[in-house]
């Protein structure tokens, strides 16, 4: 049998499609989600509804936001979902999660096991709405996780880390191997619940500053920074706000970046234009 042919549907690459198939790891996930008749529950990548069959069987109602249009019509036949689902058939990086939470009337908890292709720029495209989300657990590559949880002065410690950590706490939850799914992938897997801060722990007064300070340093990150950053900050000026001029890009908090980036925003510094998340 085609491996990529998984309950008569063809998975399809461009679309992230790895479906999960093992049992016990969907009821992991689900009790992980832990979600609760009432709560505003959205799913992102529904696919074949391994999750969502689960997760509605707890709930009179849920949403989802399927790009694939094949799968958009087979969930909203489905008997044990069709009278639960506002399906939206659309890409979830274009979706407005605020007017939803609005709409429903209470903040959302966002779940899915994402399309690995596009779950960094998701996430962030998600961390712009984190006053209208109340938590999200996410199935991402293993590797995608380390890095959300990293802290400084660990190899994995970057600009995804830094950015999560600015709206969330992160906790892993899982760790799920590449039989779980059909097809498999060809990495390793977890699951991660990441909870938006009640209230930011480090404000920063203009975020693109935070996301642009962040890029330039990890872009360079084997270099000091007192070269990576030359060109934004005098050694002095990197001395007063606390920082070793020996430093690099991974040796620096989250709570010291958003302390540059609103020494930046004060100075009015022009930062090089970022590239497309
Ligand atoms: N939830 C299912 C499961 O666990 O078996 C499917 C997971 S599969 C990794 C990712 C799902 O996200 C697929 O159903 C795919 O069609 C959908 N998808 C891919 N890109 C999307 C996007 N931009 N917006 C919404 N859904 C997307």
């Amino acid at each position: 049998m085609n491996n990529r042919v998984h309950q008569g549907h063809f998975a399809r690459k461009r679309f992230g499609q790895n479906f999960l198939s093992d049992p016990y790891v969907i009821d992991s996930i689900v009790s992980a989600i832990h979600p609760l008749p009432g709560q505003a529950m959205l799913e992102i990548g529904p696919g074949l509804a391994a999750l969502t069959e689960p997760v509605a069987e707890r709930l009179e109602h849920m949403t989802v936001i399927e790009l694939d249009r094949d799968l958009a019509a087979r969930l909203a036949v489905n008997p044990k979902l069709k009278d639960k689902l506002t399906i939206y058939q659309q890409d979830a990086m274009t979706f407005d999660f605020a007017a939803l939470a609005k709409e429903i009337g209470q903040p959302l908890r966002v779940f899915g096991n994402l399309p690995y292709n596009i779950s960094t720029p998701l996430m962030f495209h998600l961390f712009s709405y984190t006053n209208a989300i109340s938590d999200m657990h996410f199935m991402l590559q293993k590797e995608v996780v380390n890095r959300l949880v990293a802290g400084e002065n660990s190899k994995t410690f970057g600009r995804l880390s830094v950015m999560a950590q600015y709206y969330c706490r992160i906790i892993p939850v899982l760790e799920v191997p590449p039989t779980a799914f059909r097809p498999a992938p060809k990495v390793d897997s977890a699951v991660v619940r990441l909870i938006p801060h009640d209230s930011i722990p480090y404000p920063v007064e203009d975020i693109r500053i935070l996301s642009r300070l962040t890029t330039e340093a990890f872009n360079q990150r084997r270099k000091t920074i007192r070269n990576s950053l030359g060109h934004l900050f005098t050694p002095e000026q990197l001395t007063e706000l606390g920082l070793d001029l020996n430093m690099r890009a991974e040796n620096i908090s989250v709570e010291l970046y958003c302390k540059m980036a609103n020494w930046l925003s004060t100075k009015g510094t022009k930062l090089p234009e970022a590239k497309q998340e």
